[in-house]
């Protein structure tokens, strides 16, 4: 079954689109908890960052590029975090590997 993220990347949902590239897409959180919310979800199905294996490490590097630039972009590069909720006790609730570019005000502490 795919997963939510995967429908966006596949276009068969719709998504604010933000960057894309081969690695990548980022998009606007649905349901923002700061002024800037936006997730930074790797294209290849990964389901959480426990689950990255070697020769995937890469990819974290390309969300932190990524993750630089839509901060400078969206004004918020003195001030943001970069989060990934691992499991779901961590409240991880989509099983593909994504980060949270949070910054602006925060609406809520947790995500
Ligand atoms: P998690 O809880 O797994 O760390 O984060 C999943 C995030 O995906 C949540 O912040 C949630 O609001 C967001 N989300 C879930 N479904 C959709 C969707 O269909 N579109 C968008 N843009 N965001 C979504």
């Amino acid at each position: 079954m795919e997963t939510i993220f995967e429908k966006i990347i596949n276009r068969e949902i719709g998504a604010d689109i933000l960057y894309e590239d081969r690695d990548v897409i980022a998009i606007k959180d649905i349901n923002p908890k700061a002024k800037v919310h936006i997730l930074i979800i790797t294209k290849k199905v990964i389901g959480s960052l426990q689950e990255i294996e070697e020769g995937d490490f890469y990819l974290l590097g390309e969300i932190v590029r990524v993750a630089k630039r839509l901060a400078k972009e969206y004004g918020i590069e003195d001030g943001y975090r970069l989060i990934t909720n691992n499991g779901k006790k961590a409240g991880q609730s989509v099983f593909h590997l994504h980060f949270h570019l949070l910054g602006g005000s925060l609406f809520r502490e947790e995500l």
